[in-house]
């Protein structure tokens, strides 16, 4: 199974899933329309439910929809997903952090566990397994993550692009 970060959030059950690994974070349900910013905010680590009708307790609700009158809602107005998440991030005022960048499933919006090497032998290519000595995996669809060129790739846009600080 190979990890790509343009792999597009297909419309599932929304999954609110209790999540122990950073309860401190901000938490986003998004509406039908906003799959792709789901995901950007997933790969920031940040618990992104996706599609929400309405919103939740505790969570913020984010809708490309004007009419929305709720004090938890997030409007977004521009279509570009990345400014999007620059529009949902100044609003909750919520900052990425480092450590949970890549930390959850872009599917199930689940937190991945580290999984052995041995665990993904024949799963991934095999100059990725030689290469790459730290992979994660989704506990819940099993697809496997890992830190390579094309997160880097993915942080360096984000940088620029002044979603996430320069280290
Ligand atoms: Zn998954």
């Amino acid at each position: 199974m190979t990890y790509s970060p343009l792999v597009s959030v297909a419309p599932t059950m929304p999954n609110h899933i209790d999540d122990e690994t950073h309860p401190e974070e901000e938490a986003f349900d998004l509406d039908g329309m906003l799959g792709r910013l789901a995901k950007w905010l997933r790969i920031l680590g940040f618990d992104a439910a996706y599609p929400c009708k309405r919103p939740s307790e505790d969570r913020y609700f984010v809708t490309a929809n004007k009419k929305v009158r709720d004090p938890r809602a997030i409007i977004v107005k521009g279509n570009d997903p990345v400014e999007q998440l620059r529009e949902v991030l100044g609003a909750a005022q919520a900052i990425p952090r480092p450590g949970l960048f890549l930390s959850r499933c872009l599917i199930c919006n689940i937190p991945v566990r580290e999984v052995p090497r041995i665990r993904v032998l024949g799963r991934v290519a095999p100059q990725i397994h030689e290469a790459i000595h730290l992979f994660n995996e989704c506990p819940c669809c099993g697809r496997v993550y890992w830190e390579g060129s094309h997160s880097t790739r993915i942080k360096l846009m984000l940088e620029k692009r002044g979603i996430i600080g320069t280290h």
